[in-house]
């Protein structure tokens, strides 16, 4: 746009499950540079609406980024695009090194060639992302071995080497320690600089530490955004939270 930020635009999206709209009429711009805390009750349309911009399940509407529709591409395309996702039970090769895990990754935006060339040496991006995710000692150690904090990190830094421009989160967060959380904010800041990076998060406290802006969904709608403050004082927020 003519600011020269990058931004996610979601715009009328809805998802359809035979009926029942889960996703209904969300409007959202999500922009970089900014951490987006996704919150608000189990059900009210989380994680697909991060499944329909991912490409996991079919929404209508609108939802682009870079002026490419993402709601018409494959999963694997969208990827390619700059938009890469996250989810709750990390998804890494258990039995590959943390090196090896993190070059597969980077595999998908090099040729065949690029690839065997790629065996000689790792290459300067993939050491870089391995630095950032704080995981350069346990580099050949099997992924594995990792605790469970340590795989989030590790599928954060997956999306680091894909070039994921847009980042979108599923609870990296949950079941880590008071440490590793603060330690998962720090990154997300650090590499939120020049991403757009929206967390779905059930944390209040992870919330309150390190969000920027906050969305709050209810009913496969958007029912409130803004800071943290803003949405805590908002009636229709506690009632959602507390009234029920
Ligand atoms: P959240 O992530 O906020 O907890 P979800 O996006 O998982 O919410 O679910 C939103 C609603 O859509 C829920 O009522 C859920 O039961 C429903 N839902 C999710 N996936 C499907 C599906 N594949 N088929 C039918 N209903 C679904």
């Amino acid at each position: 746009d003519e600011l020269g930020h990058d931004y996610l635009e979601i715009r009328g999206l809805t998802v359809d499950f035979d009926g029942f709209k889960a996703i209904d009429g969300v409007d959202l711009t999500l922009l970089q540079g900014r951490l987006h805390f996704l919150i608000g009750p189990n059900g009210a349309g989380k994680t697909t609406l991060v499944d329909a911009v991912t490409g996991l399940v079919q929404g209508t509407g609108r939802a682009s980024y870079r002026n490419q529709d993402l709601l018409s591409m494959k999963s694997h395309r969208i990827v390619r695009a700059g938009v890469g996702r996250t989810f709750q039970t990390a998804t890494v090769f258990e039995e590959l090194s943390v090196l090896q895990n993190l070059d597969i990754a980077g595999g998908i935006h090099r040729s065949p060639w690029g690839m065997l060339r790629a065996r000689r040496g790792v290459p300067a991006y993939v050491e870089e992302a391995l630095a950032t995710i704080g995981l350069s000692h346990l580099r050949d150690r099997p992924a594995g071995v990792l605790a469970h904090g340590q795989k989030q990190w590790l599928e954060i830094g997956m999306l680091l080497v894909q070039d994921a421009k847009v980042m979108l989160l599923d609870e990296p967060v949950a079941g880590m320690s008071a440490e590793e959380r603060e330690q998962t904010g720090e990154l997300l800041r650090r590499i939120g600089h020049e991403r757009t990076i929206v967390v779905i998060e059930h944390d209040m406290d992870f919330v309150r530490s390190f969000a920027d802006v906050v969305t709050v969904m209810h009913g496969g709608t958007v029912l409130a955004e803004g800071d943290v403050a803003t949405i805590q004082a908002d009636p229709r927020v506690q009632e959602v939270y507390l009234g029920h």
